[in-house]
């Protein structure tokens, strides 16, 4: 069985949001042919976009994983699903948000699937956990992680320490 190395950004902001995204974390060492291998601290980062609205908890997971990569945005929608995330406009609360952010070296562009996450390089919330577990990977086309980190302010996140349980 071949396994690629993936990185999934999970986010929430409803309902416990740190419980959220341990549960999330939990899904991802169920989804089938799939282990989970790394995961970053949980951070807590102000919204972007529609601001009036909870902050959320931030963190990357690394995978590995034998699903092709639609078979694995099609686990990640249906755990999203069962977690009751409402789509009601872009940028909106969710409960429990899964981003395929990175699959090996892959470069993905179908209808539904676009692989790197096309916002991923300008946003703190993935590039800060990412580059805890993962500062050398390259995003492809883009560049080092730890270099798109350094080109962006990430000073609305904060690692939790403490997180509650
Ligand atoms: P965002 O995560 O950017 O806030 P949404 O989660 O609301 O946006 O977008 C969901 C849709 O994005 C999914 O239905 C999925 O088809 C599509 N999508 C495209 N590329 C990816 C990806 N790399 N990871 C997850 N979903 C993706
Ligand atoms: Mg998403």
């Amino acid at each position: 069985m071949k396994l690629e190395p993936a990185y999934v950004a999970l986010g929430s902001n409803l309902n416990g949001p740190d419980r959220q995204v341990r549960a999330g974390i939990e899904e991802l060492a169920m989804i089938a042919d799939t282990r989970l291998s790394r995961v970053s601290s949980l951070y807590r980062s102000a919204p972007v976009g529609y601001r009036d609205q909870p902050d959320f908890t931030n963190a990357v997971a690394r995978i590995e994983t034998a699903l092709t990569p639609r078979a694995l945005l099609d686990a990640l929608l249906a755990v999203e699903q069962r977690y009751g995330r409402v789509r009601d406009f872009p940028n909106a609360p969710r409960t429990l948000d899964l981003d395929i952010v990175l699959f090996g070296d892959s470069v993905v562009q179908e209808p539904g699937l676009t692989i790197p996450h096309p916002r991923m390089h300008e946003r703190a919330f993935v590039l800060v956990p990412l580059a805890e577990i993962a500062a050398d990977a390259i995003v492809p086309g883009r560049g080092r992680v730890s270099e798109l980190l350094a080109r962006i302010d990430s000073g609305g996140l904060t690692r939790m320490e403490f997180p509650e349980e």
